[in-house]
């Protein structure tokens, strides 16, 4: 065992402090991480405040992790010592059901291994996050990151970056079709960034007007103000797909009334409270509500590739550790720009 600094939330009230944990000793498949960037994901605020329901304390959260690896296990072949690595939302599951043997392990039959607010396979063991010096990750949760981005904005690929790629791919996203993406934060502009990139017309729906400028900046083709009535009234069954990336509280209905002949709300934001659906707005049309989760361990490989291919990475505020109980109400009042990552060398 090494024991690690890090912060964590101790309670759904307490604000993040400095903890320390431990990381285990290297099995076989074993990747030892020293971790460089860690990003900060809506989630994370979600989860260290209870907001949904099933924190468990303390909690170091985080799942947005790039670093270099420092030691593996004896029978590591896809790490050597000194690489870059990444580690995501998960880091580990039954392997053998399904879902898993399609490499789509966050929809495993038993429950995915959450990198933190969960327990390990052993359901004794605490898993602990990012926002910390180190991690000990499986070689198969851990992916293979490219030399030539800047790895600060290569952090939230790791859940930003896949949450939006993922469904995008599910709902065949192609030339000359018309997409939406409805909140501009983390997952939001990179979805911006994946619809483009895969030639959709892209309109960004906001509730911010200063957010305008970015979201052409980011790629989006139109804007338009999610309170603005009369546009949203224009805009009624004019997408194919529309991306739910919204954090608070909310309803599908005004989005839903977007969607053209079978047209698909993707929804991968998770509110506190449960957004209220017309059936009225479903049946017509023919539409559909899908619902995302992350992305499997070969697709986030393969998403982490599209990017170095692409040249796409988050836009990011890099902050120090002791930043974050800010950053969190920061993100409360939709003010981030567009990702917060924290430069773990601030950790001491
Ligand atoms: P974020 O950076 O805080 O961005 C959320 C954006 O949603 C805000 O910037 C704002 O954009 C918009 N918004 C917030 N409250 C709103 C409201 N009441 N009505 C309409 N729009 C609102 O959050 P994030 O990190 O991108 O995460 C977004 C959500 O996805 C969170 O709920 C998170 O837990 C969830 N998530 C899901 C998965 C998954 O696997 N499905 C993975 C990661 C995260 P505007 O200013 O443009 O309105
Ligand atoms: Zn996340
Ligand atoms: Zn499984």
């Amino acid at each position: 065992m090494t024991r690690v600094k890090a912060y964590a939330a101790l309670s759904a009230a307490s604000p993040l402090q400095p903890f320390e944990i431990e990381r285990r000793e290297l099995r076989e498949h074993d990747v030892l991480v020293e971790i460089l960037f860690s990003g900060v994901c809506h989630s994370d605020l979600h989860q260290a405040r209870d907001e949904w329901g099933d924190s468990i304390y303390p909690m170091v959260p985080g799942h947005e992790i790039v670093g270099r690896v420092v030691a593996t296990g004896a029978h590591v072949k896809k790490f050597e010592k000194g690489d870059l690595a990444g580690v995501g939302v998960m880091v580990d599951s039954c392997r053998v059901c399904r879902p898993c043997e399609n490499f789509m392990e966050q929809y495993c039959a038993e429950g995915m291994t959450g990198t933190y607010n969960n327990y390990e396979r052993d359901k004794v063991t605490m898993a602990q996050g990012g926002y910390s010096k180190q991690i000990v990750c499986d070689e198969r949760w851990t992916y293979r990151i490219s030399d030539t981005l800047p790895l600060a904005g290569v952090a939230p690929l790791l859940c930003a970056g896949i949450t939006t790629y993922s469904p995008l791919k599910f709902a065949g996203v192609q030339p000359g079709q018309r997409v939406a993406v409805a909140g501009l934060g983390g997952l939001g502009h990179m979805a911006v960034k994946f619809a483009v990139a895969m030639g959709a017309e892209v309109t960004m729906l906001s509730t911010s007007p200063s957010k305008e400028t970015d979201a052409r900046k980011l790629g989006a083709h139109h804007f338009a103000l999610s309170s603005d009535r009369a546009t949203m009234k224009k805009l009624e069954s004019h997408f194919d797909a529309v991306v739910d990336c919204i954090s608070g509280v909310h309803n599908y209905d005004p989005y839903l009334k977007l969607l053209d002949l079978e047209g698909r709300l993707l929804v991968v934001g998770l509110p506190q409270e449960n957004p209220r659906v017309d059936p009225f707005e479903l049946i017509n049309n023919r539409r559909s509500i899908t619902g995302s989760m992350i992305g499997g361990t070969v697709e986030t490989q393969e998403m982490l590739d599209f990017c170095a291919r692409k040249n796409i990475t988050a836009d990011v505020e890099v902050i120090p550790m002791d930043y974050i109980n800010t950053a969190y109400e920061r993100m409360l009042k939709n003010d981030v720009k567009y990702r917060f990552v924290i430069d773990m060398a601030s950790l001491h």
